[in-house]
């Protein structure tokens, strides 16, 4: 286009995991996921805030690092961010075992690397000692339709709670 110009090479800011998700190498299903480098995986991994109302929380595909919105870390609720952290942490994983995310022609809630994450997010849920609904009100998430929702309740071998007899 004339008369504009658009630089491309727009810096990512990185900041350390652990400068604002302390405790995380204490928690056994981290332990459980990257065993004795545990410590050395949290120590190396890398966060980027950014400022979207929109989102929660991914890593990248790139490189593996963690990508929070600041608006959601301000406001989203103590234990769905602490669960999300872990889900999260089981993609950083799977991003070091070399897996990929979002492998063509399989839909979100098929996903392997989702139903791994959500799974594991799912049982750390019950151990903290959320209410099966409780559960079920965090897996609801906008980017997943009524559809998507059953189907991944379904892959994670949950009670699908009938919506058809209202
Ligand atoms: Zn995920």
């Amino acid at each position: 286009m004339q008369g504009v110009a658009i630089r491309r090479d727009a810096p990512i800011r990185l900041y350390k995991f652990t400068e604002y998700f302390r405790g995380f190498d204490g928690v056994q299903v981290v332990r459980d996921l990257f065993g004795d480098a545990t410590e050395k995986v949290l120590n190396d991994l890398s966060v980027e805030f950014y400022s979207s109302r929109w989102g929660y929380m991914g890593v990248s595909e790139e490189d593996g690092h963690l990508m929070v919105s600041t608006y959601y870390l301000r406001n989203g609720d103590e234990r769905e961010l602490y669960l999300d952290v872990i889900h999260e942490l089981v993609h950083v994983k799977q991003y070091l075992d070399g897996r990929k995310f979002f492998p063509e022609g399989i839909d979100y809630p098929d996903l392997p690397t989702e139903i791994e994450a959500y799974g594991i997010a799912v049982r750390e849920a019950r151990r903290i000692g959320l209410m099966e609904e409780e559960i079920l009100e965090y897996l609801r998430v906008p980017w997943m339709d009524e559809e998507d929702y059953q189907r991944l309740l379904t892959n994670l071998g949950m009670e699908v709670a009938s919506t058809s007899d209202k």
